[in-house]
């Protein structure tokens, strides 16, 4: 079982698929899985997207950067929206990010963040990398080295990584192991090729789960053989 996970989920596990905005079931189940895992007394921190609210790319006509600062706020917007979620039904957690000031998140402090896991907080953090021009991909990578992770989790909504769209290709073949140069030499979206460089740099295995099959996230922070792990 791993001690530290970082997990990292995209905005539309807020919404369900395709939706924007909150969806109760949706926000209930994660938080459900959540609930399962934090039992289990392991350090987690979350990295949140925000494609639920806006994703740069998506807002056409506004300056690349512009758009990307209001991405940012986005991803704020959903870990408030979680850590008031979280509270109602128990789970502790705290939102970190250096992109705002609110009275409600705090700044970015290595050795805050060692208490707060050490409290048996969820570290929220939010805001992205603080930069444009990135994802939270890319975030989830740099957060997970910058605190000592064992694993980054990233949830998708297939069990895996293929090697084509498993929801286009009825043929594509689920890779249960693959390394970072395939990974990116391959350039399978699953993730951003910056995340997969931090990731390979860095030594940080990967572990891409479908989050959407009940007690997949448990199974993986128990490291039980699920979804796909990307490796040296
Ligand atoms: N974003 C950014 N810098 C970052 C992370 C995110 O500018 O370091 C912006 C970017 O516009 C992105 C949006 O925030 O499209 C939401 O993040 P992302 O697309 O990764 O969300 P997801 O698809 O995971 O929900």
């Amino acid at each position: 079982m791993y001690r530290r996970v970082l997990l990292k989920l995209s905005g539309e596990v807020l919404s369900g698929e395709g939706n924007k905005g909150f969806n109760d079931d949706a926000v209930k189940y994660l938080a459900s899985e959540i609930k399962k895992v934090s039992q289990h007394g392991m350090n987690i921190g979350m990295v949140v997207g925000a494609g639920n609210i806006f994703r740069g790319k998506e807002l056409k006509g506004v300056t690349n950067s512009i758009a990307d600062h209001i991405g940012m706020l986005g991803t704020v917007s959903n870990a408030l929206y979680l850590k008031d979620y979280f509270e109602k039904i128990g789970i502790k957690s705290v939102v970190v990010s250096q992109i705002v000031k609110l009275p409600s998140v705090r700044s970015i402090h290595y050795d805050d963040i060692e208490l707060y896991f050490n409290s048996g907080y969820v570290v929220i953090f939010a805001g992205g990398t603080s930069n444009p021009l990135f994802t939270t991909d890319t975030a989830a990578a740099l957060r997970a080295v910058e605190m000592k992770a064992e694993v980054l989790i990233k949830a998708t909504k297939v069990d895996g990584i293929f090697d084509k769209d498993p929801k286009k290709f009825t043929d594509a073949v689920k890779y249960d192991t693959i390394t970072y140069d395939e990974a990116i030499s391959k350039n399978l979206k699953v993730m951003d090729t910056e995340a997969f460089a931090i990731c390979q740099k860095y030594k940080m295995p990967i572990s891409v789960i479908n989050f959407f099959d009940k007690d997949n996230l448990l199974n993986a922070v128990m490291d039980k053989k699920i979804g796909t792990r990307v490796i040296p």
